[in-house]
């Protein structure tokens, strides 16, 4: 397979640096500063393939807009950083419990590419600290579980894609057991 069609390839050499970006598109001084600013605070990284999609030269491009970090994302003085108050909702990690009959479960906090629009962007992704473990995982299936009025689980994070085949197969063996329908 041409590498460049190898989403492990992509993952690998995803653009992490304002050299690499700037292979891809041209940046001035104030979006170089803001790039580097922005990124001391929320995760950044983009595929080579997603970073080809990007016009080279217009800063209103949307597809450049969605994944390029600006400055202006440290100055949203009236947005909130849990938005949809994910952490007051949640009974134990990685849930997220709002409606009776749902969860979310973020079983992973990375994406291939971060979009600057992410709503947990401040909260969960892409931060060592986030990183989740097994037991963080165990102690989410309890809770649904334990808790008969859950009918869907909503597989989210980050991109739960990410999880080696061994790891979601696993994952979805566990959730599966619980009879969610029946209740
Ligand atoms: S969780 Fe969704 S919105 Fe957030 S960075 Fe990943 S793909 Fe983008």
């Amino acid at each position: 397979m041409n590498k460049w069609d190898d989403w492990h390839w992509q993952l690998a050499n995803r653009i992490t640096t304002l050299e690499q970006l700037e292979q891809y598109i041209e940046l001035t001084d104030d979006e170089r500063e803001g790039i580097q600013d922005a990124s001391r605070h929320f995760a950044w990284a983009i595929t080579p393939y997603y970073a080809s999609l990007m016009h080279r030269t217009d800063r209103r491009c949307p597809i450049r807009m969605q994944v390029v970090p600006i400055g202006d994302e440290l100055l949203d003085k009236s947005g909130l950083a849990d938005p949809l108050q994910e952490e007051k909702n949640s009974p134990v990690d990685l849930v997220i419990h709002v409606y009776p009959d749902r969860v979310a479960f973020c079983v992973g906090n990375r994406c291939a590419t971060y979009c600057r629009h992410c709503l947990r962007k401040a909260t969960m992704m892409g931060k060592p600290d986030c990183d989740f473990s097994e037991a963080n995982i165990s102690e989410g299936i309890e809770y649904i579980r334990e808790h008969d009025e859950i009918r869907d689980v909503l597989l989210t994070g980050g991109d739960p894609l990410l999880m080696s085949d061994g790891q979601l197969e696993e994952l979805l063996v566990q959730i599966r057991a619980i009879p969610l329908l029946r209740r």
